[in-house]
């Protein structure tokens, strides 16, 4: 009999340390691994230049790392989901793989993805399971006392601190090597273009290692302060991390392991950010109609949003003339990053003084974001549109110039971005907030009694 091989199937997973489908994989055997380029999927899902290039970074660090380990990892292209089946088949049977491993994804297209994959491979002989690994507690093991899935964050939460008190899951080990080191895989070397701006992301050093570091030096250094500064867009107050997270280059597993090693993950402020992000990953399994570029509370799509080109242009370039709104977008397109707080800032300017639709925001964050993440952006944007989840309630809308005063009080961070806005060329508001924040109470709550 010759020996099982498997093929492992990465996606948003690219590490080989704590990597589920891996770990089994490797104990099984000998192991190749498989990545598939979707360009067309990917660009259909508004991803933009920095997340791609972020990724394809990794994807060669990865091919390192495995070849270190005697792991190939075969990279083909397959522009579509809809033939990630064939793909995937071709690519088991090419390599003698008689079972293909992989970590589950939990968005809509990519659970469809997924099963046209299972139907075709069971249908050929050949094994597929996957595992959980984007998330600490399986989507669906956490439940309401009815049975469903949770729609606010805080008892979410309380259920998920619940499970994890019988035991924090641990990250795995990376396998052992399986001969001797092979060249790593090259990578296509001119990736079609993306939206979006080369931006500098340089903060972001590439790879698993530089993940972990990041980790170790926050949670050694910043994360008890981490409450107190996580705010203020001025300081380097919060992990960083997302990017990482985003491309599977570290685990949320991982994070509450070093993490909780501070501080009672119970109590602790990073470890709830980090459940807010398990949250939402809950809500597109559970709720997969806001995959589908609906709002999670749908009577909020009959919404009358407005349609302004010139406004929207000036929001994303940072040009609206409202200075904390500014900075942010202005930073979002030199850096591929924003703080949290100011993508909340500009997310509610955008949906509630513009009330511009909230999905032409998610989109634009999502072309420039290193960290574009679908269930975590779609959370975000519907949360600060009062239309999803646990969201801001309609009337609590956020004052720019009042979270500017809180958040940057010495204008630290609004000089970085924008220079001087008292300057003569900086430009005038283009709304008036307070007029604009009451038509937009005004519809919501016309919006409500019908
Ligand atoms: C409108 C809007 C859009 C967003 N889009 C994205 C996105 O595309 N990708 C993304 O990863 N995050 C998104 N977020 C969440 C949050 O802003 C970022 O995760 C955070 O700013 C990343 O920086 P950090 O790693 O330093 O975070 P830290 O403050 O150090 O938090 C640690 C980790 O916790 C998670 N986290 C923190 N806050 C949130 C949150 N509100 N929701 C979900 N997870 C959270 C992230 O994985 C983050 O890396 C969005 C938030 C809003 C309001």
């Amino acid at each position: 009999m010759p020996e099982p091989r498997t093929l492992v199937w990465f996606r948003a997973d690219l590490r080989v340390a704590d990597n589920p489908a891996l770990h089994t994989a490797a104990k099984r055997g000998p192991v190749v691994g498989l990545f598939l380029l979707a360009y067309e999927q990917w660009r259909e899902h508004d991803w933009g230049h920095n997340r791609l290039r972020f990724l394809l970074d990794h994807l060669s660090a990865l091919s390192h790392r495995l070849a270190e380990l005697g792991i190939p990892l075969r990279v083909r292209t397959c522009d579509r989901f809809a033939d990630a089946a064939q793909a995937v088949l071709r690519a088991a049977r090419d390599e003698g793989c008689d079972a293909v491993y992989c970590n589950r994804e939990y968005e809509w297209n990519e659970r469809q993805r997924d099963r046209g994959v299972a139907e075709l491979l069971r249908h050929n002989g050949i094994e597929i399971a996957g595992f959980d690994d984007q998330v600490l507690l399986r989507p669906g093991t956490v439940q309401t006392g009815a049975g469903g899935f949770f729609t606010v964050f805080t008892p979410f939460r309380k259920a998920c601190l619940k499970l994890l008190a019988d035991g924090l899951p641990q990250p795995l080990p990376e396998p052992a090597a399986q001969g001797p080191s092979i060249e790593p895989t090259a990578l296509p070397e001119s990736p079609p273009d993306f939206p979006g701006a080369d931006a500098d992301l340089s903060r972001f050093p590439v790879g698993e290692d530089a993940a972990h570091a990041r980790l170790e030096a926050f949670v050694a250094e910043q994360q008890v302060d981490y409450a107190a500064r996580r705010d203020f867009p001025g300081i380097d107050g919060t992990s960083g991390l997302s990017p990482y997270l985003a491309c599977g280059a570290i685990s949320a597993r991982q994070c509450f392991d070093v993490g909780a090693a501070r501080e009672p993950f119970d109590d602790s402020t990073f470890l709830t950010e980090i459940l807010w992000r398990e949250f939402y990953r809950h809500v597109v399994f559970g709720f997969p109609h806001v995959c589908r570029g609906h709002a999670f509370r749908r009577e909020t799509d009959r919404l009358p949003w407005r349609n302004d080109a010139e406004q929207f242009a000036a929001w994303q370039e940072g040009r609206t003339g409202i200075p904390i709104v500014d900075a942010g977008m202005r930073q979002l397109l030199a850096t591929g990053w924003m703080h949290n707080r100011l993508r909340m800032v500009a997310a509610m300017f955008l949906s509630k003084n513009l009330f511009l639709d909230w999905r032409l925001g998610e989109r634009h964050f999502m072309q420039h974001l290193v960290d574009g993440d679908f269930a975590s952006n779609n959370g975000g944007w519907q949360w600060s549109a009062s239309t999803g989840t646990d969201a801001a309630p309609y009337f609590r809308i956020f004052n720019p110039m009042r979270q500017a005063e809180r958040f940057d009080p010495d204008g630290t961070f609004v000089r970085t971005w924008v220079g001087d806005p008292s300057a003569p060329d900086y430009p005038r508001p283009i709304v008036d907030l307070d007029a604009s924040r009451r038509a937009a109470i005004e519809q919501f709550k016309a919006d409500a009694s019908s």
